[in-house]
């Protein structure tokens, strides 16, 4: 097993458990337009400006990580296009040597404006959330009336080939689970990518529960009876998502991202820095370790490497939601970057 304490060394970056980090998630801003049901409550405070850390400092950390073997950086929010030169950041970050897969999840609200400046600053590809179909629902889910923007912004992002598509659909019972069926046609229709992401306990307030959360397995079958769906060869092992192509050959995937019924952690080799510059090993971690005060005490990248390492060793084995020792993180996703 790799010696995750040998700091300074190109050892790649591995956990206690022998899992190598591939994969880092960048919070680029705590701040978001929209209320999504099973996120953000109304009235949450923004973090202060000076906590946030600069362009440079994200893309210093960037590097370092990626000199240890980390090659996917996907960035998050919050919202991430509300970020302030959030292209300058994707042109930083695209001229590292190494990174393999530069990639964004947003709410696609600013996407129509912003599609081809990113694409032009070198983003490769975007998750955009979509829970509903129907204007009206997506106004209760999002609690903003602006499902016209996110289609617009999908639009954008396709024709800025900021491809392949995605979409990524948290179902709730009773809300938008009826929906199933007309994301599967989306896919089919548009060739994109429909994920299925699990409702997680990581929400502000207690909205979630096992009566709430739709399974995975549950919208497979339903969405298997009418368009029989195929094992996607192609689905990455690492990925948190087994995805499903159609058996008749129309364009398109469904993915599902099971981490309440089927959990993933085993293959986990995802680490997570916050806008604040707080890394977390885990989604669900309730420690964080701080990296600003590093960075901005003008530590060297050796002194963050070695940081890196001794943070990434404490990575847990496995989430605890279910088994009776889940105890809810302080900060709710919109804050860790989810
Ligand atoms: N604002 C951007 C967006 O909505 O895509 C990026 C941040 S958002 C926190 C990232 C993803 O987390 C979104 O796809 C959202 O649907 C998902 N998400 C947020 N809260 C969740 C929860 N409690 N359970 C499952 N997924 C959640
Ligand atoms: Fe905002 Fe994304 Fe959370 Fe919705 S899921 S409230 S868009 S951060």
């Amino acid at each position: 097993m790799p010696d995750a304490s040998q700091a300074g060394s190109s050892a790649p970056l591995a956990d206690s458990f022998g899992r190598r980090i591939g994969s880092l998630r960048i919070s680029v801003t705590d701040r978001c337009n929209l209320r999504c049901v099973y996120c953000m409550p109304e009235d949450i405070p923004w973090l202060p400006r000076a906590q946030l850390l600069s362009l440079e400092e994200l893309a210093r950390v960037a590097r370092i990580v990626v000199a240890s073997g980390v090659r996917k950086i996907r960035l998050t929010g919050g919202e991430p296009l509300l970020r302030r030169d959030l292209p300058t950041l994707i042109e930083l970050l695209a001229e590292i040597p190494g990174l393999d897969d530069l990639a964004l999840t947003t709410n696609g609200t600013q996407l129509a404006r912003l599609a081809g400046p990113l694409r032009k600053a070198g983003l490769r590809r975007v998750n955009v959330s979509l829970d509903s179909l129907d204007r009206e629902n997506f106004a209760r889910m999002a609690q903003r009336d602006v499902l016209a923007q996110v289609l617009a912004g999908i639009d954008a992002a396709a024709e800025a080939s900021l491809a392949p598509v995605r979409i990524n659909c948290v179902p709730m019972r009773g809300v938008n689970d009826h929906e199933a069926l007309a994301f599967a046609k989306l896919a089919r229709e548009r060739g994109f990518e429909v994920r299925f992401i699990e409702f997680m306990p990581l929400e502000h307030g207690d909205r979630w529960g096992r009566d709430v959360m739709v399974a995975g397995s549950e919208l497979r079958q339903r969405i298997d009876a009418v368009h029989p769906l195929v094992p996607d060869p192609g689905c990455d092992e690492h990925s948190p998502s087994r995805d499903w192509r159609f058996a008749d050959g129309a364009p398109g995937v469904i993915g599902f991202i099971d981490s309440m019924s089927r959990p993933f952690c085993a293959h986990c080799n995802r680490i997570r820095l916050t806008a604040d510059g707080k890394l977390r090993t885990c989604l669900f971690s309730v420690r964080e370790h701080d990296l600003r005060e590093l960075l901005r005490r003008g530590a060297s990248d050796e002194e963050i490497l070695a940081r890196l390492r001794a943070v990434v060793a404490t990575k847990e084995l496995k989430h605890h939601v279910g088994d009776g020792l889940y105890v809810k993180p302080e900060r709710t996703m919109s804050r860790i970057g989810g």
